[in-house]
């Protein structure tokens, strides 16, 4: 049970998998307010950065689950160099369905919230696991600008135009939903840049160790084209954001 795994090869060295930087996850945790000992649960954890930083920054403790074997090993790790091992745990497994035996304070999936098939049933999932006041945090694209067509919209990877909202339609999906939005921390393109062209140094890096791989020419394609077609697509036209929400 994992992910694809040409994802362990094109983030094997990313700590967060997303465009937040260490920064913007720095920023997000103050923006919460967040108390010691406050409980959190974060679906779709990968490398544990942001559960390993706020353990050790405002000593919350949480468990991570994902279902990359690699991401959450690196995450262990993590937690040991940052000292907070005994604060944060990860498991490693599907997080569809994912609910805590305790209520937490904070229930978060920042980036995947497709395990629970979009947006609405993420919120869902996470309600199920947050005790009465608590906050879900989603992490999720918008389209900076409307892209023109469904070409350029599959230019950013996504299928289709109507993959996304703007952020304006997106924030009042939210509330379409049940939710106040309480906070928000956007990323920025200098945070796409770190999160999309730091995967084509670990590419280029794989290739030269790896010329012999079954995935060897899928992974040649990528690093051919990834940087043009970033740079044309998904740099201009994809925001992404974490909200922060409380069910009204
Ligand atoms: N929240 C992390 C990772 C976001 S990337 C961060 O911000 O760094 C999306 C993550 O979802 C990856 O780590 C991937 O391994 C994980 N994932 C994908 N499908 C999953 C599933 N069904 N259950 C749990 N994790 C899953």
């Amino acid at each position: 049970m994992d992910i694809p795994r040409i994802f362990n090869i094109t983030e094997s060295v990313h700590r967060i998998h997303n465009p937040m930087t260490a920064d913007k996850l720095a920023t997000l945790g103050a923006a919460l307010r967040l108390e010691p000992g406050a409980r959190v649960l974060d679906l779709g954890s990968g490398s544990g950065e942001m559960l390993c930083t706020w353990a050790r920054d405002h000593g919350i403790v949480g468990t991570g689950v994902d279902l990359s074997r690699l991401f959450t090993e690196q995450a262990k790790r993590r937690a040991v160099e940052l000292g907070v091992a005994d604060k944060v745990e990860f498991i490693h497994a599907d997080a569809a369905g994912h609910v805590s035996a305790e209520p937490v304070d904070v229930a978060a999936c920042v980036g995947a919230t497709w395990i629970a098939g979009g947006v609405g049933g993420c919120i869902e999932l996470l309600s199920r696991s947050l005790r009465s006041g608590g906050i879900m945090l989603i992490g999720e694209p918008y389209w900076r600008q409307r892209p023109a067509t469904d070409e350029i919209a599959r230019g950013c990877l996504a299928h289709a135009v109507s993959d996304f909202l703007v952020l304006p339609e997106l924030v009042a999906s939210f509330g379409a939903l049940g939710c106040d939005v309480v906070e928000m921390v956007l990323a920025d393109q200098d945070g796409w840049d770190r999160y999309e062209a730091a995967k084509w140094l670990t590419m280029r890096r794989w290739l030269d160790a790896n010329p012999d791989d079954e995935l060897a020419g899928e992974v040649r394609a990528m690093l051919t084209s990834e940087p043009e077609r970033y740079a044309t697509y998904t740099r201009d036209y994809l925001g992404w954001g974490v909200f922060a929400l409380m069910k009204r």
